[in-house]
């Protein structure tokens, strides 16, 4: 297992590939905001995307899991770093932790398909990039538990809920980053006169 990472060094990460950024921000929800967070940004560079999943793996060490499942698309490349990070489980087939996914199905229900299935009482960690709500990471916990499976643990790269998720199971994220985001009429970065750009567009210029 790698060495714990600062805070620090994983902002910077997060910083460096863009994935963090400083700034004013129309988000998609139309709130403006200082900060705008895509960790697809930073896990498409695969050597930060696996010392990340090292890092996440680090913070379940005391917990034995058999199988990692994440919710489409987002957890899907953390959950596999994690899960390649993860000690290899009793039972193993050879190829380590598995790493499942849900997704939704043709109903918008999330499913485990292409033949993914837990076996009864297998431990799970539910992993996922970002909380906001932690809406997702809720209905992948329903859809194990659905299964058979038992989540033991729920963890995600980044908390923006403010600590406001509740999982009912250990729940552990590598950076806390509470989102503030304001109506345009009560935004302070409005305020001080500079005008929002939206974070999708290319012509982005990160401020600071
Ligand atoms: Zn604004």
């Amino acid at each position: 297992m790698g060495q714990m990472l600062k805070r620090e060094e994983l902002l910077k990460m997060f910083e460096a590939a863009g994935a963090i950024r400083h700034g004013h921000f129309e988000l998609s929800s139309g709130l403006h905001s200082g900060t705008y967070v895509q960790c697809a940004l930073v896990l498409q560079y695969p050597r930060f995307a696996e010392k990340l999943g090292q890092a996440l793996a680090a913070l379940f060490s005391d917990a034995k899991i058999d199988a990692v499942v994440s919710p489409a698309m987002g957890g899907l490349i953390i959950g596999q770093e994690v899960a390649r990070a993860l000690p290899e489980p009793k039972h193993s087939s050879g190829g380590g932790t598995p790493a499942l996914f849900v997704e939704r199905d043709a109903s918008g229900m999330m499913a485990l398909r292409r033949g993914f299935s837990l076996a009864p009482d297998q431990h799970v960690l539910v992993v996922e990039d970002v909380w906001t709500t932690g809406g997702s990471t809720q209905e992948a916990i329903r859809v194990v538990e659905e299964a058979g499976a038992r989540v033991v643990a729920a963890g995600a790269l980044i908390d923006r809920s403010g600590g406001k998720v509740d999982f009912e199971v250990e729940t552990q994220s590598l950076i806390q980053l509470p989102i503030a985001s304001y109506e345009e009429e009560d935004c302070p970065l409005c305020r001080e006169g500079s005008v929002a750009v939206k974070p999708g567009s290319r012509f982005v210029r990160t401020a600071h």
